[in-house]
């Protein structure tokens, strides 16, 4: 399988650390507020990329982080904690916060078909391991005290930007403007570790530490759930692109400084969902959520649609237009799928070389846009249709847009609908019906007869009884 490597800036063979086996870790949600469906998008293409390696045949064992603690309002350590700012905003304690947004997150995975990651780790749960990575880095002199705080020192290490095809000021969208600069870090780009002492005295959740009271940095969250979960070693690791800088670059420098030696093979980024405003972001105080799309009549399945048709690498930009043009390619192709009939053989030749196009697309950087092409193609083939069933329904193990359940569903719908029309009667006789009555009234009795003569010249038998007429078909 070719990925595009942000550590390599290439596209690249993957090859796992152990043959058939995938290490992988994604960066989880803050759990301050809903995600919106912009993080939902990088969710999506994480989900996929999980599945089309499950596809492919390895064992998978994905990890995630729930940040539930430390990070702080810029993503360079400085501002307020986000989750605090929950719960001051919502009159809530911050692990109510947390639990809250935490099921809410969830819940939205589901209805985008977003498999629960093998391992969900929320970031309160391993403070031992952070203290233990810390304590390392201290010994080997990676990090230092300076005002109460643990900051590692990004001076030890040869090379700091390694995702450095952007440029320094690109990769700094995490960090907002208008923060102050701590003062106690010896170089710019160092980052805390530890906190004992930050600018807010309210920091809700507090552990006993080697260096005082604190808590734990937000990017030595994802190395320590990842070392404890994964190991040492770890194939890939997963985020939106806006985490390359700075919290994927210093997961590495901690990470790498702490074990001695190389510790993810393969940095896989998803590129921003934009509105015609920029990046799609909670700081900006409007974004759209799954529920809004739901409220306003959108299958939140369509919306993965619309993610699955762009490359991830790509900014996909939002509106309501394209999302309304992905609700309609999704109802088309039900419906296409609805109309095939589960008969016949399944022609095992024409089945191969169409899961064949369909692997072929994902091995290729992950092409979703060409994976869901091989749906039509699955559909157009001069194959049975028992055959473009087989295919369709292997091909939703990575695409899970739900392809089968909601075909039957339309089905099922289609014939209640008919079986509804028997049962009332033919809208058209109905009418007939009435228009003649409506002439018997009026005593023109001429076009009543009319009526009646051109119904029976079809077959169809008028009978009048005292509760009025009904009709019979005469074959
Ligand atoms: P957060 O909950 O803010 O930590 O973000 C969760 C994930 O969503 C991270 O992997 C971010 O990089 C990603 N993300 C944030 N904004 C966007 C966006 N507009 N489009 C795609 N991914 C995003
Ligand atoms: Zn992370």
């Amino acid at each position: 399988m070719l990925l595009y490597n942000s550590l390599s800036r290439t596209r690249e063979e993957f090859v796992p650390l152990e043959p058939g086996k995938v290490k992988m870790y994604t960066c989880g949600p803050t759990v301050y507020h809903f995600a919106h469906i912009g993080n939902l998008r990088t969710y999506i293409m994480e989900d996929v990329l999980e599945k089309t390696f499950r596809y492919l045949g390895y064992d998978v064992t994905r990890v995630m982080n729930i940040t539930d603690v430390g990070h702080l309002a810029s993503d360079a350590d400085t501002g307020e904690d986000k989750m605090l700012k929950g719960a001051r905003r919502e009159n809530k304690s911050v692990m109510e916060i947390a639990k809250f947004y935490t099921d809410a997150f969830f819940a939205d995975c589901e209805k985008l078909n977003i498999k629960r990651p093998d391992v969900v780790e929320p970031a309160t749960n391993c403070i031992d391991e952070y203290i233990k990575i810390i304590e390392g880095l201290l010994e080997k002199g990676s990090a230092y005290a300076a005002g109460g705080n643990i900051y590692f020192d990004t001076s030890t290490l040869p090379k700091y930007y390694v995702f450095n095809d952007h440029d320094e000021e690109d990769l700094a969208v995490g960090v907002r403007e208008g923060v102050e600069e701590d003062t106690n870090k010896r170089n710019k780009n160092d980052f805390v570790l530890w906190f004992t002492k930050s600018k807010f005295e309210d920091q809700a959740l507090k552990w006993d530490s080697p260096w005082g009271v604190g808590y734990p940095g937000w990017h030595i969250e994802c190395s320590g759930i990842s070392l404890k979960h994964l190991g040492g070693t770890l194939d890939l690791h997963a985020g939106g692109i806006d985490n390359a800088f700075p919290h994927h670059t210093n997961e590495i420098a901690q990470s790498e400084s702490y074990l001695g030696h190389k510790w993810c093979n393969y940095w896989f980024h998803v590129h921003h969902l934009n509105t015609d405003t920029g990046k799609m972001s909670k700081s900006k105080g409007e974004f759209l959520t799954v529920s809004l799309l739901e409220q306003k009549g959108y299958a939140p399945l369509a919306y993965r649609l619309f993610c699955l048709q762009s490359h991830y690498r790509r900014n996909l930009v939002f509106s309501w237009e394209n999302l309304d043009n992905a609700v309609v390619a999704y109802n088309k192709l039900i419906a296409r799928i609805a109309a095939l009939k589960p008969e016949g053989e399944v022609d095992e030749a024409a089945l191969a070389e169409l899961k064949a196009g369909f692997a072929g697309a994902l091995e290729n950087d992950l092409n979703t846009s060409l994976a869901v092409t091989a749906l039509y193609d699955a559909l157009k083939a001069k194959t049975s249709d028992a055959t473009k069933l087989a295919a369709l329904a292997d091909f939703d193990r990575v695409l899970s847009l739900n392809l089968i359940a909601a075909a039957e569903a339309l089905r099922n719908q289609q014939a209640e609908a008919k079986a509804a029309e028997t049962e009332a009667g033919d809208p058209e006789i109905l009418a007939a019906i009435a228009a003649r009555a409506a002439a018997k009234k009026e005593r023109n009795f001429a076009e009543a007869d009319r009526i009646r003569d051109e119904l029976a010249a079809r077959g169809i038998i008028l009978v009048d009884t005292r509760e009025g007429t009904t009709y019979r078909i005469e074959n």
